[in-house]
């Protein structure tokens, strides 16, 4: 194995029991954009210890792989889809978060699970996975700007504002798996479930069928909530309204709370959110007959204007299943749709939008952050580890639970 002399033994970052997250500390808006120090508002920490290997160093990938074979079945590596295809590149297995969390699971033997994805992924790991494993985000400045969007303090504000309203006992938490251990937590104290983009439906269904729910609290993410209420179960556009965190009251009066069925949470995904009518207009100009394939992330507008809607698997899978000489116009992430259109190239498959825009905080794993994380368990060094405090942890696995278990 080769290794890099000039790596410093990072120190295990102390965990922040009251946040059931690595420790953190204030610091400045510019520190937190270049990466060092961290954000304690953000469901995420930034700080990175230790030193890493140059970007431009040529061998990082024969350091990666030489790392991984020395490493062999104690390390898992888990990559998101919209990883980059250098890193993607060492994953055991790709997947969506959730498909991701339950390979972690599945892995008893790993000591070590490297996660390449964003900050609540490697969250959802540590909670599925055992006592004795490891979870390890290489870079802890990937978190997720959608699951920032709700904080514990606020969703706890919220709840309060729903019992003032005298709507909190027949209302249902269902939170979006892109949320904070925090939020998860949150859900599960409220009886309530996880939902991910290929089962929304069904934990709609389950809230207002089996659980008795009047109304659904949605987070954090507004259009798979609106898209899923209104696309999926055929709620009125009248029965949903947005929480606005930063306002008084979420910006809802009493009445407006108690009429509702569907009570969304303002957040959205920066990437997703980026795509508009427009974007399918124009491209259906430029390709005449091309198929638009849309996430439930997207907004309203284009999930209407798409011609089909689905999770990332689901889009893979339509990808793949068609025949030579589809087209495709994707609006997703741009390192999926980039590797879809490579993995394909007897179809057309482009992004949705002229204008790219990769996840950044995705992109936040590189070569020198994966071989640094596998360098350093290389020489016994945990870095990175994502711990989630036990207590947030028992009520997150209650409300993951719930999720696996809906009809
Ligand atoms: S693509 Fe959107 S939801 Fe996914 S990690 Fe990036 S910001 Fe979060």
């Amino acid at each position: 194995m080769t290794t890099n002399p000039t790596l410093r033994r990072g120190p295990i970052p102390a965990r922040d029991p009251a946040l059931g997250r690595v420790g953190v500390t204030p610091s400045p808006l510019a520190l937190l954009l270049l990466g060092r120090q961290a954000d304690p508002a953000s469901e995420r920490g930034v700080d990175c210890p230790g030193e890493l290997p140059p970007a431009a160093d040529p061998a990082l990938t024969a350091r990666a792989a030489a790392a991984k074979r020395a490493l062999g079945d104690r390390a898992f590596i888990l990559g998101h889809h919209y990883q980059r295809d250098e890193v993607i590149a060492f994953a055991d297995v790709t997947g969506d978060s959730f498909k991701l969390a339950q390979q972690a699971a599945a892995r008893p033997q790993a000591e070590a699970i490297v996660f390449c994805g964003v900050h609540f992924m490697a969250e959802s790991a540590d909670i599925l996975t055992g006592a004795h494993q490891q979870v390890i985000l290489p870079d802890l400045a990937a978190g997720c700007s959608m699951a920032d969007m709700a904080t514990a303090e606020q969703v706890e504000q919220a709840w309060d504002d729903l019992l003032d309203a005298g709507v909190a006992a027949d209302t249902v938490p269902v939170s979006y798996m892109n949320s904070s251990a925090a939020i998860k937590a949150f859900t599960g104290r409220h009886d309530g479930t996880i939902c991910t983009s290929s089962n929304a439906r069904r934990a709609l269904e389950w809230a207002f069928g089996e659980r008795g729910g009047a109304r659904v609290l949605f987070l954090p993410d507004q259009h798979l909530g609106r898209n899923t209420a209104i696309g999926e179960l055929g709620t009125s556009e009248q029965d949903c309204v947005v929480y606005d965190p930063r306002k008084p009251s979420g910006g809802l009066t009493r009445r407006q709370l108690r009429a509702a069925k569907m009570i969304l949470w303002r957040g959205h995904c920066s990437v997703h959110g980026r795509f508009t009518r427009d974007s399918v207009d124009e491209v259906r100009r430029r390709i005449p007959g091309v198929t638009v394939l849309a996430h439930p992330e997207c907004r309203r507008e284009v999930v209407t204007a798409a011609d089909l809607v689905g999770s990332t698997e689901y889009i893979i899978s339509v990808v793949a299943a068609a025949p030579a000489g589809s087209a495709f116009a994707i609006g997703t992430e741009l390192n999926l749709v980039q590797r879809l259109a490579t993995r394909h190239p007897d179809k057309t498959i482009v992004f949705l939008d002229r204008t790219v825009c990769f996840c950044s905080t995705m992109n936040r794993i590189d070569m020198p952050h994966l071989v640094w994380a596998l360098e350093s368990l290389v020489r016994g060094e945990t870095v990175n580890r994502i711990t989630v405090d036990p207590d947030v942890a028992t009520y997150a696995r209650k409300a993951l639970d719930q999720m696996l278990a809906l009809p």
